[in-house]
């Protein structure tokens, strides 16, 4: 074997790392360890004249590898592996070591840290020693995407990749798409109709020639990887045919059964065939089978016998769709947080105790009061409201400990539309504070806090009940420090914001990860947030965290981009620092097979253990399980390891 001769480049990074690590020290004594030819420090590697450095050392002292002693080689490891690619060298013979996270960040004591830069960077040369030059594994794809979730993220990230050139399937659990924003009046901070500028999307992404809307439908598997993930989707039955339903609604007039609608928020019944609202599509009715007095056997058939162009087909059985897509989009979004935990606030006591999408349906024209607002406990109109901002928000000792985002917003647009509904109304908004981080949302609520007879109150709310026909509201005005008793006809919560309910399966499903709030986790909160942790899997929506509507919009574009931009290549790579087997010293014995996280393991014809490369994730769990030694991640064997511990240990 040739004598490596190694080039080390130790970064300054400004003061970053040169304050606590005398980085001369550190080049000097590298310059001295076996193997390394050439030795240099420098202010910003990572700049265009650092990186020109590197490649004029490479070529002049004819390295076989490098080290860049630096920051995290999640930051920058493409740069140099790039920069040293330009000039000839195997980029998997470039390695960082970092000693601006891992030590100039974290010490105080100059002398320790820079003994600990030395260090840290002795184990990398000797890991790139090891090094042999690999070639990146190249995958072909298919040119699909799938999205997760027809409420108006996924809706655009469908639209954006389908109007891209590329095949979408949408797959939505609920009749209809539309998501929550279909239940919306009016939205914020222009008080446009929801469902006018909601519905038009919903046209387009049900006629788009490169997208197939599969609604009432659920992801049940992924398998396979980037590129060429197979999916399995179950489309529930409907048991109306939605070419031949004509929306005449003969079959709800007949149907003798009944249950409270999901869409109006258990505000209003629907029965067991119904549609969600009008403009829902597909434009069809769907045939609740929970609700129905029964259909196997068969006990009333009402809605079949008046259904003239024969649309209903009791018959109808689940299908089970099989299809390959290279990307997936997971916009599975929202769900209020649930009003019964909100006891103290006499939620599921008092009628006229509800929640803001509740309030949103008796403000909606199409809602079962036809837009007026009135109680439902006896129809009355509410001339007193109080509103409750943060119920479920930012309460870590009983509820949610995050800020739901949207709460200070839609209370103030509930404050504004019901005042132009109720002349005479009053309304009382109860904040803790009030955070309006948006284009025109500090003006649009101004208009709500200087609208007459609208009382912004700052405190807290302590309890809720009823008496008689009132409902009693105890709290404290935080700024008088005096306690508020008010009598209200109607009290809204501006509940919390929960991921839905659906988000832990369909993680566990794909293989992803949720935040410690349950919500999708991106993979890196500020540089890759639309991005999972799994190759090809984006997150978009109010599924990733709380967000109202621009920002869901503007999140679901940037994962169709991500997506596009993942269909467009011709091939896709991964790294081929992979686990490879010894077929010599494997024994067959399984245990690696079982333990990779990934599937990226099994047992082929000659009863030893094969690698799929591509599923491999270089975790290295199969390595430290393998009795054998068979299993060895490239460029990280053992014997690698062995050399870079021995090193770490010694003297300085
Ligand atoms: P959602 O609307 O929740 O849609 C997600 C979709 O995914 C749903 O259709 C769901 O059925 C589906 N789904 C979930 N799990 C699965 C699964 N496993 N498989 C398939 N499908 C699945 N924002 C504004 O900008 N202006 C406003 O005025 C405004 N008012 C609001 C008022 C209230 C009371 C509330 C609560 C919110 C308001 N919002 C407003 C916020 C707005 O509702 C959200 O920003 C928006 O709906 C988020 O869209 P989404 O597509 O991410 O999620
Ligand atoms: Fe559709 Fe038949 Fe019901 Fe009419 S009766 S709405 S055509 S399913
Ligand atoms: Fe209603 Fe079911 Fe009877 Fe149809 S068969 S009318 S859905 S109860
Ligand atoms: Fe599976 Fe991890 Fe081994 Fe790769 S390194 S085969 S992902 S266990």
């Amino acid at each position: 074997m040739a004598t490596p001769r190694i080039g080390v480049f130790v970064c300054r990074c400004g003061l970053n790392i040169e304050r606590t690590v005398d980085t001369q020290v550190v080049a000097d004594a590298l310059a001295e360890h076996p193997g390394v030819a050439h030795a240099d420090v420098y202010d910003y590697m990572c700049s265009d004249p650092g990186q020109v450095k590197i490649k004029d050392a490479i070529v002049e002292h004819r390295l076989t590898g490098i080290v860049v002693a630096a920051c995290s080689p999640s930051m920058h490891e493409p740069t140099f592996r790039r920069a040293a690619a330009e000039v000839g060298m195997n980029p998997y013979l470039v390695e960082m070591a970092n000693i601006r996270e891992h030590c100039s960040w974290v010490h105080d004591d100059r002398g320790d840290a820079t003994e600990k830069a030395v260090r840290i960077t002795r184990t990398m040369i000797e890991k790139v020693k090891g090094n042999h030059p690999l070639e990146d594994v190249q995958i072909d794809h298919v040119d699909k995407c799938l999205v997760i979730g027809g409420g108006i993220a996924g809706i655009q990230a469908a639209l954006d990749v389908a109007e891209a050139g590329f095949e979408v399937l949408l797959v939505e659990k609920e009749p209809t798409l539309g998501g929550h924003m279909a239940q919306l009046s009016e939205t914020f901070p222009t008080l446009d109709c929801s469902q006018c500028i909601l519905t038009p999307k919903m046209v387009e992404a049900s006629r788009h020639p490169n997208i197939t809307v599969h609604t009432y439908s659920e992801v049940l598997d992924v398998s396979g990887y980037v590129g060429n993930y197979t999916v399995k989707i179950r489309k529930n039955p409907t048991y109306v045919d939605p070419e031949k339903c004509n929306l005449c609604g003969d079959c709800t007039e007949v149907c003798p059964e009944s249950t409270k609608s999901e869409f109006e928020r258990g505000l209003a019944e629907r029965k067991a065939i119904y549609i969600p609202f009008q403009q829902a599509i597909p434009s069809s009715y769907t045939l609740d089978e929970k609700t129905c007095l029964g259909l196997h056997p068969l006990r009333c058939s009402e809605c079949q016998k008046v259904c003239e162009p024969g649309a209903i087909d009791y018959d109808m059985v689940p299908e089970i769709l099989e299809e390959e897509v290279a990307a997936i989009i997971v916009a599975t979004g929202y769900d209020p947080y649930p009003i019964l935990n909100l006891a103290e606030y006499g939620a599921g006591d008092v009628p006229d105790v509800i929640d803001g999408l509740q309030f949103e349906r008796l403000l909606s024209a199409s809602g079962p009061t036809g837009g007026e607002v009135r109680r439902p406990s006896d129809g009355r109109v509410p001339k007193k409201v109080v509103f409750v901002q943060c119920a479920g928000s930012r309460d870590p000792e009983n509820h949610n400990s995050y800020c739901s985002k949207i709460c200070c917003m839609y209370t103030a647009k509930h404050a504004l539309l019901y005042r132009h509904a109720v002349h005479d109304g009053e309304a009382t908004v109860f904040y803790i504070d009030v955070r309006a981080g948006g284009k025109g949302y500090e003006e649009f609520i101004q208009n709500a806090t200087e609208e007459e007879r609208i009382r912004y109150l700052r405190g807290k709310v302590a309890r809720i009940f009823r008496e008689g026909e009132q409902v009693k509201v105890w709290g404290v005005d935080t700024i008088s420090g005096k306690r508020v008793d008010l009598d209200a006809d109607l009290v809204v919560l501006a509940t919390s914001m929960d991921p839905h309910p659906t988000t832990e399966a369909i993680t566990k499903t794909l293989k992803i990860s949720c935040g410690g709030e349950g919500f999708l986790k991106e993979a890196h909160p500020k540089l890759r947030p639309v991005e999972s942790l799994t190759a090809g899997v984006f997150v978009a929506g109010a599924g990733q965290g709380p967000k109202d509507i621009p920002e869901s919009v503007a999140q679901a574009s940037g994962a169709a981009a991500k997506a596009i931009a993942l269909l467009a290549q011709e091939k896709l790579t991964h790294s081929p620092e992979v686990v490879s087997i010894d077929e010599e010293v494997c024994g067959g014995c399984g245990v690696c097979v079982g333990m990779c996280p990934y599937g990226a393991l099994s047992l082929n014809g000659a009863g030893v253990a094969e690698c799929n490369e591509v599923l491999c994730e270089s975790c290295g769990t199969c390595v430290s399980a393998c009795p054998t030694g068979a299993a060895q991640l490239k460029n990280l064997t053992d014997d690698q390891v062995r050399e870079m511990i021995e090193v770490a240990l010694a003297n300085v």
